[in-house]
């Protein structure tokens, strides 16, 4: 009899046992954050693209026509036109040396009949021997953007981008939910020296009695971008108030990198993790401002930490690993991220990474059975 006891009280325990097992498997999952809303900088090219990108959690996506529209609504992605840039009379100046560094990490310089594999190779070895940063946050003092930006302080009474931001919402197909900005910078990550924008800097330090220093020049190119910015959202605001704005904060503006929480973007992608790799730390200090301050001067706008990501080993744009993937995204989620912007969004859907984004990655729409 008490063997008979005995037996059944073992297995008591060891249903119970199995039954608190499963509780606690459940409550970890429950436990477990995901990501649940992932702004992607690709395009859903073809069917397969646009079902991985969905599978790996894109919810938002640019697209470029009718085709790539269709597939994101297929795939239950929200789809926006792309990709506003500031308008201007010219390029943004910048200093004899800024423009001389320009040059060379963007191989002007360089034979034009050389063959493009060459000279890829000959940029490529120039910007790792500079630590040139591809408009993100310096490494040492002296990098600046190889791409051009127009000076937009020039472009006083908003012509040139209206014009670009009219083309853009007349050619926007049907049905885009918002538009994306990029783009919004100094090239040289502090400010441009043209004339005109010169003449505006001492006209402001003569107003406010300041001098000419770094920290004042700082302070009126710092008012200058958000007032761009917020001037951009609302012309696209007085055309399609429908319209949602989302932004990457780039190229990064040096005295201020996480200025996001000043402007009435509705989605404002701000750094947390560049392509180059940063600190665990840094990367979780950035999330939390991100996240944490993104409603300080607006109450709809919300923060999205950006995540920039490279899988070519070749390139001069860093690269990570899949295993380093996953350390940046249990970072940005145990900092309190719940949303990611991503790029080169096209990452998501390589193997090894794509497997990556799903672990951590609620999957759009459709395809997450609601
Ligand atoms: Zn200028």
């Amino acid at each position: 009899m008490l063997k008979i006891l005995c037996l059944v009280f073992c297995a008591l325990l060891l249903s119970s046992c199995t039954v608190q097992e499963k509780k606690t498997i459940s409550a970890k999952e429950e436990l477990t954050p995901r990501f649940h809303r992932v702004f992607c900088w690709g395009r859903p090219t073809d069917e397969e693209t646009a079902r991985r990108y969905a599978l790996s959690g894109v919810t938002d996506i640019p697209v470029s026509n009718q085709k790539q529209y269709d597939l994101a609504v297929k795939y239950g992605m929200t789809p926006y036109a792309a990709c506003f840039t500031p308008g201007g009379p010219y390029i943004q100046k910048v200093t004899p040396e800024e423009e001389a560094f320009r040059r060379y990490i963007g191989g002007r310089d360089l034979d034009k009949k050389l063959p493009r594999k060459e000279r890829d190779k000959i940029i490529h070895r120039r910007r790792l021997e500079k630590k040139y940063r591809y408009g993100g946050e310096k490494e040492v003092e002296m990098d600046v953007l190889n791409e051009g930006i127009h000076c937009f302080i020039s472009d006083t009474d908003f012509s040139y981008s209206r014009k670009r931001l009219d083309k853009i919402l007349k050619q926007a197909v049907p049905g885009v939910k918002g538009i994306y900005f990029d783009y919004i910078g100094y090239i040289n990550h502090k400010g441009c020296y043209c004339k005109n924008c010169l003449e505006k800097l001492h006209a402001f330090l003569k107003k406010n009695n300041l001098k000419d220093t770094q920290a004042n020049r700082d302070i009126f190119y710092g008012n200058e971008l958000v007032k761009y910015y917020n001037k951009a959202v609302d012309y696209v605001k007085s055309k399609r108030p429908d319209f949602k704005i989302v932004a990457h904060l780039y190229p990064d503006f040096q005295s201020d990198p996480l200025f996001g929480n000043r402007l009435k973007v509705d989605y404002c992608g701000q750094t947390v993790a560049w392509y180059f790799k940063w600190k665990q730390e840094k990367i979780a200090r950035y999330t939390r401002f991100v996240v944490e301050r993104a409603r300080e001067n607006y109450s709809f706008v919300e923060g999205i930490p950006f995540l920039g990501i490279s899988s070519s080993t070749t390139s001069s744009l860093g690269y990570k690993t899949p295993a380093e993937l996953e350390k940046e995204l249990q970072t940005i989620l145990a900092s309190g991220g719940r949303t990611l912007m991503i790029c080169n969004g096209h990452v998501m859907v390589e193997k090894g990474y794509f497997e990556v984004f799903k672990k951590y990655c609620n999957p759009a729409g459709k395809l997450s059975g609601k």
